[in-house]
């Protein structure tokens, strides 16, 4: 067989002669394209050796085909932009003409540049069309679509996408959730019947917990594009920021019956959606309709999907300047490689594949038709954010009185959004809405004070997570109603309708630093956020001994909170000179100012040999995982303890929790999660005499279910036995006047009844070790409509009083009655031991930040 050089040589030796030179250099170029884009550039099919659709394709492999693609292809471009916690590589695939793919970083600053957040005009701009597929890691068709995407949109021969890739850059990320697919995947592959089985009884249609659907830490990545808590997200946010997409597509997958949905999405859209960004979805769902007409498919617009939390892989990038839309195919988890539907029909993986790829290409297409549209709309999306932002605030400040870890945090969050923001120039005197205590009122502002304008290219974003209150145009919507960063990470902030003139921010960095004398009797060091509670991990680790205060103190001129740690070099003396080695080594790990002192008489308060400072044992913890308990909320707990304050925990799956000897534990987390199964009567006995003995049990959201129901346990949905006849009284009443309702009216009448993840202001009683390094109020996420009654024979650390104490959210009229009087935090004590119920779930999502030295102390501090 002749080789590809050695043919041209022949051609060139033989032929020169008679062919002109222009003839010679195009039969090169026929050569070229011919043999290294059709021959080179394999199939899916021709590559993988299956046709997409005949099995699920691992992610490593997915890989290895868009490295083929880009290897073969002299207009693609690989981009590895991060790792997941399993160590999966992250890619996107950006893909153009070859025309614009040689001046493809000038198109992107260009784009940069006509969104404003980079200064100059932009000499050349392109829509950019993101596609982003397999989110939710066991929604898999997706991922094979992608696949077949980047062969079409390589394909020399197909006419179709060669041309919109003259005036459109697309950029295809095969696989957002590359853990959470090769979860969903691997197991398929090991249980699937061959060929496979289409009765939905079949193992393979039934994923056991806690499936593909999230990350490696159990976390839903669609609900995490705002707060950025996973690596995943962290990642993507800054491959995101270097190209501000127009259009973002967020493929996903419903229940085997549903048909196809895309958009227009459903009310209740945000305030900030322009009425380009409506007009835009109409016009590519109308493209999108009509290619499943012309196939006989069905599909459904405007219901269920709504673009209100600004958290989703719709919602951000609408908030940033995009068309942002979730599409979702029938399938998921359930279908496998194809299943019966209830409808007698058959959906196989090839199906969906199909449907996918259909509105990948058909969205690349819209957008290619509306190219000049996008461009200046995109531009002018911009320049009003920056120029005429929506909403009555202008500035939002922080005030710089604030714990500096809550200001350092919320700075890298708004850095990973690129949200700019300064300090206040001046010290002025102004009105404005004060988030702690939900009022207008003066204030005078320092020229320290953190501020964040709205007049700045990303001024939707900021106006989507900082704002008091969303306005609902509708409430029936599908997830929280409330999240604006002042609540969630306890701020002293205010809202201000005029502009406060700001300077650049010094960006004083927190250093780690040791104060005081050498050789100390004691380090001090202060409680307030998760940063200390690193410190103190750091500490354990290395076996230092740590002693923390029950009651405030002064000593050296200095202030210290119920809380603080006193690492007093008594009972450390073993450790010789390497005991100020790691106090010193962790302060700087941790940025921590420690203080020490050269005695343990304090000028007020109770010295260090005193009964209120207790010493503070290293607890052995367990966590509760497996079938019952809810994986999202043992994930985030998992989560808390590895990523964020890195302290050892046991993770005991529910499967042999009954066989596991309670004993060589001192602390037992169970996640949110039902409860009745697994603490069966046997189990719950066993369960109430380790706590007896001393073990401390922390019961979080619903799992605090299962002690309401138990009279070991003083919890209670009631307060008495008149509260509880009251209420059920009430609860038929409202059954029977529903009955009455009109069907259609059903399911408005039942969100009366709900509690959509809205803010309550509370009452938090800061002198008992679970309210340490906390304000005497607290604001809280009220997830549900349980209530819990106040408990009569233990402590009540944070409750709402009344309905009034409402500050954010969509809550309704019913819920909203059930609310008053009802327990978020306390602790009942039992022999020796503590159950600790935490109503409220201050991990949810690891967003609430503030909630989570609640979590702390209830895991370090209640009951030592
Ligand atoms: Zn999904």
């Amino acid at each position: 067989m002749v080789t590809k050089p050695s043919l041209l040589f022949y051609i060139y030796l033989n032929f020169n002669k008679i062919f002109s030179m222009k003839i010679f250099l195009l039969l090169i170029s026929i050569f070229f394209i011919s043999f290294s884009s059709i021959s080179q550039t394999k199939s899916p099919k021709d590559f993988l050796e299956y046709e997409l659709g005949d099995r699920f394709t691992r992610h490593h492999k997915v890989v290895e085909y868009f490295q083929h693609i880009a290897s073969t292809n002299t207009n693609v471009k690989l981009i590895k932009y991060g790792e997941t916690y399993e160590k999966r590589p992250l890619y996107i695939a950006v893909i153009t003409s070859q025309n614009n793919f040689n001046k493809l970083e000038d198109i992107r600053i260009g784009h940069l540049k006509s969104a404003g957040v980079i200064e100059g005009n932009a000499a050349v701009d392109m829509p950019i069309v993101w596609l982003s597929y397999n989110v939710h890691g066991n929604e898999a068709s997706s991922t094979e679509a992608a696949m077949k995407m980047m062969f079409e949109l390589t394909n020399p021969s197909n006419t179709q996408t060669q041309k919109w890739l003259e005036n459109t850059v697309i950029i295809i990320d095969p696989c957002i959730n590359p853990d959470g697919r090769d979860r969903y995947v691997n197991w398929y592959n090991q249980n699937q019947n061959s060929p496979y089985n289409i009765n939905p009884d079949s193992k393979e249609h039934h994923e056991p917990w806690p499936g593909g659907r999230a990350n490696h830490y159990l976390f839903d990545l669609n609900r995490d594009w705002a707060w950025a808590t996973q690596i995943e997200t962290q990642k993507r946010l800054i491959e995101y920021n270097r190209w501000l997409p127009n259009i973002h597509v967020d493929f996903h997958e419903q229940g085997i019956d549903a048909p196809y949905y895309f958009a227009p999405a459903a009310e209740p859209y945000h305030e900030v959606v322009s009425d380009f960004q409506r007009e835009f979805q109409v016009n590519i769902g109308k493209n999108n309709a009509k290619y499943f007409d012309k196939n006989g498919w069905l599909y459904f617009t405007k219901e269920y999907f709504d673009l209100l939390y600004p958290s989703y892989g719709d919602t951000y990038p609408t908030f940033n300047g995009a068309i942002g839309m979730t599409y979702e195919q029938g399938g998921s988890s359930r279908a496998g490689l194809g299943v019966k539907t209830s409808d007698e029909d058959i959906l196989t993986l090839k199906d969906r594949i199909a449907h996918h790829f259909t509105t990948s290409l058909s969205t690349i297409e819209i957008s290619s038709l509306n190219s000049e549209r996008l461009k200046k709309e995109f531009a002018s999306y911009f320049n009003k954010a920056k120029n005429t932002p929506v909403g009555k605030y202008k500035s939002y400040v922080i005030r710089y009185s604030n714990n500096k870890d809550k200001l350092t945090s919320l700075k890298k969050l708004l850095d990973r959004h690129q949200i700019k923001y300064g300090i206040s120039n001046v010290a002025n005197t102004l009105k404005g809405f004060s988030y702690q205590d939900n009022i207008t009122k003066t204030v005078k502002l320092t020229n320290s004070d953190l501020v964040i304008n709205s007049n700045q290219p990303k001024s939707n974003l900021v106006k989507a997570l900082f704002e008091p209150q969303t306005k609902l145009s509708d409430s029936i919507t599908y997830d929280i109603t409330a999240w604006s960063l002042p609540y969630s990470r306890g701020l002293d902030a205010y809202a201000f309708t005029t502009k406060v003139p700001i300077k650049l921010d010094v960006n004083e960095m927190s250093e780690g630093k040791i104060i005081g004398v050498t050789k100390p009797y004691a380090y001090l060091s202060k409680w307030n956020s998760t940063d200390d509670v690193a410190f103190l991990s750091y500490l354990l680790k290395h076996k230092i001994k740590v002693r923390f205060s029950k009651a405030p103190f002064s000593i050296d001129g200095k202030n210290f909170k119920a809380g603080s740690l006193i690492i007093t070099r008594r009972g450390n003396e073993k450790l010789g000179d390497k005991f100020d080695k790691v106090v010193t080594e962790a302060s700087q790990k941790f940025k921590r100012e420690i203080a020490a002192v050269a005695s343990g008489l304090v000028t007020e308060g109770k010295d260090f040999g005193s009964r209120t400072v207790s010493y503070l044992k290293p607890p052995k913890v367990a966590i509760l995982a497996g079938s019952g308990v809810s994986s999202l909320g043992f994930g985030e707990i998992w989560h808390f303890f590895e990523q964020q304050i890195q302290y050892p925990v046991t993770v005991i799956d529910t499967d042999y929790f009954s066989r596991v000897n309670l004993n060589k534990y001192d602390v037992l987390v169970l996640p949110n999660g039902f409860y009745n199964k697994i603490l069966g009567k046997e189990k719950l006995t066993l369960v109430k005499e380790w706590v007896q003995s001393g073990g401390k049990l922390i019961a979080i959201d619903r799992a605090l279910g299962v002690f309401a129901n138990s009279k070991d346990f003083k919890l209670s949905k009631f307060k008495d036995e008149d509260e509880k006849k009251e209420k059920e009284k009430d609860e038929k009443e409202r059954k029977e006047q529903s009955e009455l309702e009109a069907y259609d009216k059903l399911e408005r009448k039942s969100v009366s009844n709900l509690i959509r993840g809205s803010v309550f202001n509370t009452s938090m009683d800061n002198t008992h070790p679970l309210g340490f390094g906390y304000k005497n109020t607290y604001k809280t996420l009220r997830l549900n409509s349980n209530h819990y009654a106040y408990l009569k024979d233990g402590v009540n650390i944070c409750v709402i009083k009344n309905k009034s104490d409402m500050v954010s959210g969509f809550t309704g009229v019913n819920a909203l009655k059930n609310v008053e009087k009802s327990l978020v935090f306390g602790v009942e004590k039992k022999g020796s031991g503590e159950v600790v119920y935490l109503a409220d779930n201050p991990l949810f999502r690891s967003f609430w930040e503030n909630g989570k030295l609640v979590f702390c102390n209830a895991i370090f501090l209640v009951g030592q």
